[in-house]
Order: structure tokens, then C-alpha cells, then sequence
């Protein structure tokens, strides 16, 4: 079976990891934090760094910063991981989503200017799969209304808007670093913002409130999300090949597009004039309603030894969600499709020339013969 990503882990983590296990620190001090955090914050142009435990506690501590009252909103697409929307229900808030736009499958822009109310207190824009949001009309909205800019970088390390590095286009940003992501720490995720109240904010959620002040004295309450030094150190490590591995991603995207693109039973992700597309992941939505569905093809290239996975389902489709009351008789019928008709292929840095061939002759062979039926 060709994997859909297999991480890479290089000499540089290996040593690095082991300065920590033999320095004896491993919890979450030492110098590998502190390194990371402010790497990472100067690699993306924001002033502070605050790592965490994951992506989804990123979230969870960004959206702590809001202050959000029982009521208040918070926009974001529909088309993402239940992560975004459960960062704000846990702290009160009204997720309101958005469809996503059919070629780029970011946010729709226009549905976030029309869902503006009294009650929104901040935008979630979240790059998806690799590829930026427009982000330069967001930013004017969120001036506009008082807003404050959120972006969801978790699939989009290294990428570019405009010349300008995602993760430093908002007031806060957050990232991932599991396995699967750009560069990984295992677990792992950082919260970035610009604000210096905010980042201390952030170091007291993600540390059960401890302040700067008596220990054991709390002036808020937190919880315990914090990295890892042995983690850190390994995010240090990747770091240091991140370009080299933006360059790959892309080139990888590159070979699969070359072998599909013309398909007209299929569409590729695109990159807009203004984006740096990571292709975090390499995209595909089948075009014809009446044929096979992801789901179908996934079925088909597995019996074939290729391993996909399918594109996110909406949040208005989640009984987790829809149980609470949320997104009742709304329709996303962007998101839908993307749900029905989208895909990813194996593109992990392990992948090889010869098997991305092999994926790609799969790809073609089973849509022009299905095979649903006498497979
Ligand atoms: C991966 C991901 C997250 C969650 O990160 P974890 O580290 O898995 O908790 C959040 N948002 C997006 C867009 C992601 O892709």
C-alpha cells in the first residue's frame, strides 16, 4: 500500500532530541522551547510565540483571547476540522460559517461580509490544504468592524500570500506540527499573536493560569497544554529543512498535476496569482454528479494498494453540532460537493517518482472504468 504520508524524520532530530533526553530536560522548559517558540514566531513575522500541545489546543487557547460573552460570533468556513468551530462553542461562542469558494475551496469572502452582525467578534480564516486565503479583504473587513483577524495555518507552513508568509497576515495565528503537517513534532501547536497581552494571556491558558507572580497564586484558570522540550527540539531540527521541504511538497504537486491534469473527470487544486501554494496535501473533486464519487474511487484505489483519504465534511453536517441546535436549515452546497466529490493522494516526502506514476495510472485507469459494479 502506498501510504498517504509517512514523516520524515531526519540525523538533526535524532540529535537534538537526545541533547534534551541527556540534558534531563524533558518536560516543558529548556532551551529548545524558548528556541522554537521564537523561531518560529520571526520565520512567520509575528512578535511572540506560544507553543502548545497540538494544533486543536492552539484553537482552543486563541479563541480564549477573544473574551467571548454568551452569543458573540465568530465566522469561519464550514468546509474545515471540527477543531475551528469546537474552539468556539467551548468558550460560548456562535460558530457562523461560511461556504467555501469552488476553485480555490478557500472561505467565500462575500458570505463572511454578508454574515457580519453586531454580535461578531472575529473572523477565522483558515488555509486550506496548502493554499492561502484572500486575506487583504478579510483584513479590511475586520478593520472595518472592529474584528479581530484569526488564521488557521495549521496546513499552510511556508505558504505565501502576496509575498507574505501565512501565520503573519492576522493578530493571531495558530499552527499544527502532528505528523502529517508541514514539519512535525509528533503533537504539537503554537499559538502567534502580535499583542503582548495577549501572549501572556496565552501562557496562562495554556499553563493552568500561572502568572508571571507567587506560584500557586492563579488569576485565572488553564489548562495544561504545554510542549514539550523533547518536542521543541525536534520542531527546531525541522525547521531547519522547512524551505527544502516546501520546495519537495511543491515539486511532488508538480509531478501528480503533470500526470492529471487534461482529465476532464477531474480538477486539481490551483494556485491564484497572488498565492505560494504549499500543497500541503494534492487535492482532487471528481466533476460528473452522475459518476463515481470519492468515496467509490477511495474504494477502488485501495484494491489497487493506494491509500487516500476523503475531504472534509462540512460542520453543518455534524450531529455533534446539529445535537446542540447549530446550522439548522442552512445550506452549503460548495462545501457539499467538495465533501462528495474530493480526495487526497499519498504525497508524504517518502514518495517516489515511480510511485506517484503508479498512483497516477490508477487514478486514470479507474475513471475510465469505474468498475463499481463488476470490480
Ligand atoms: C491539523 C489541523 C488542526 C488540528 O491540529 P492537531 O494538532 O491535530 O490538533 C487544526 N486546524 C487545521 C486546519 C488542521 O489541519
Amino acid at each position: 500500500m502506498i501510504p498517504v504520508c509517512e514523516p520524515l524524520i531526519g540525523q538533526r532530530e535524532i540529535e537534538l532530541v537526545n541533547q534534551c533526553l541527556a540534558s534531563g530536560w524533558v518536560s516543558s522548559a529548556g532551551r529548545f522551547i524558548d528556541a522554537f517558540e521564537d523561531n518560529w514566531a520571526a520565520y512567520c513575522g509575528m512578535a511572540h510565540g506560544v507553543s502548545v500541545c497540538n494544533g486543536t489546543a492552539a484553537l482552543h487557547v486563541a479563541v480564549g483571547l477573544l473574551d467571548l460573552q454568551p452569543g458573540d460570533e465568530v465566522i469561519l468556513p464550514t468546509f474545515t476540522i471540527i477543531s475551528c468551530a469546537q474552539a468556539i462553542t467551548a468558550w460560548g461562542g456562535v460558530p457562523v460559517l461560511v461556504d467555501s469558494d469552488p476553485v480555490t475551496w478557500q472561505m467565500d469572502i462575500d458570505q463572511v461580509a454578508a454574515n457580519i452582525t453586531a454580535r461578531t467578534k472575529a473572523i477565522m480564516a483558515v488555509h486550506t490544504y496548502g493554499h492561502p486565503v484572500d486575506m487583504d479583504p478579510l483584513a479590511q473587513l475586520a478593520s472595518r468592524y472592529g474584528l479581530v483577524l484569526i488564521e488557521d495555518a495549521a496546513e499552510a507552513h511556508g505558504a505565501l500570500y502576496k509575498g507574505r508568509r501565512c501565520g503573519g497576515l492576522g493578530d493571531i495565528s495558530v499552527f499544527s506540527f502532528y505528523a502529517n503537517k508541514l514539519i512535525t513534532t509528533g503533537e504539537g501547536g503554537m499559538v502567534l499573536c502580535r499583542r503582548t497581552d495577549w501572549a501572556e494571556k496565552a501562557r496562562g491558558l495554556r499553563n493552568l493560569g500561572f502568572g508571571p507572580g507567587r506560584r500557586f497564586h492563579h488569576e485565572q484558570l488553564g489548562f495544561n497544554y504545554r510542549m514539550t522540550n523533547l518536542q521543541a527540539a525536534m520542531g527546531v531540527a525541522q525547521m531547519e529543512r522547512l524551505d527544502q521541504i516546501v520546495k519537495q511538497k511543491r515539486a511532488i504537486a508538480k509531478a501528480y498535476h503533470q500526470r492529471l491534469e487534461g482529465l476532464d473527470s477531474l480538477r486539481l487544486a490551483v494556485e491564484a496569482p497572488w498565492a505560494t501554494n504549499i500543497y500541503w496535501v494534492v487535492g482532487l473533486v471528481l466533476n460528473d454528479p452522475a459518476g463515481p464519487t470519492a468515496e467509490d474511487l477511495a474504494g477502488a484505489l485501495k484494491r489497487r494498494g493506494v491509500d487516500t483519504r476523503p475531504f472534509f465534511l462540512g460542520m453543518h453536517a455534524q450531529p455533534a453540532f446539529q445535537s446542540m441546535g447549530l446550522f439548522a436549515g442552512q445550506r452549503y452546497p460548495v462545501a457539499d460537493n467538495l465533501a462528495r466529490m474530493g480526495l487526497y493522494l499519498p504525497n508524504g516526502l517518502t514518495i517516489t517518482e515511480a510511485q506517484i506514476d503508479e498512483v497516477c495510472q490508477a487514478v486514470r485507469a479507474e475513471l475510465n472504468h469505474p468498475g463499481r459494479n463488476h470490480d
